[in-house]
């Protein structure tokens, strides 16, 4: 896949307010917030999007959830709710083609989502 903003985030050569991060997995605030709390959750493996995920990687997009559950506990909100998204493609809304996890928290979510 072609480099994206958000692989530019993972070389530090962009800057980002980075919240979490191990081997597999960065999280960083959104640049244009949809809640009071808005991380992204992305592997450092480059996959464009949901669908070119290999059941080989199964484990890390575990990690990806685990590592959003894990910062909403430590955060303290994880009793009161937040939601996780991944938009893939055009119909889903995605605009960065580098997988992610958003994680929106700190108000109340209406469903269906428009
Ligand atoms: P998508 O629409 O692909 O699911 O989500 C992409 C998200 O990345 C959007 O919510 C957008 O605000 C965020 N975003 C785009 N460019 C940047 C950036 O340079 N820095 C950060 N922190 N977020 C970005």
């Amino acid at each position: 896949m072609g480099d994206t903003i958000f692989g530019k985030i993972i070389r530090r050569e962009i800057p980002a307010d980075i919240v979490y991060e191990n081997d597999e997995v960065l999280a960083f605030r959104d640049l244009n917030p949809q809640a009071p709390v808005h991380v992204l959750f992305i592997p450092k493996l480059a996959l464009a999007t949901l669908n070119d995920a290999q059941e080989s990687q199964a484990a890390l997009l575990g990690k990806l959830l685990l590592a959003a559950a894990d910062y909403a506990k430590r955060e303290g909100f994880a009793e009161r709710g937040y939601r996780t998204v991944i938009n893939c493609n055009e119909d889903g809304g995605q605009t960065v083609f580098h997988l992610h996890v958003h994680l929106l928290a700190g108000r109340h979510m209406q469903w269906p989502p428009g």
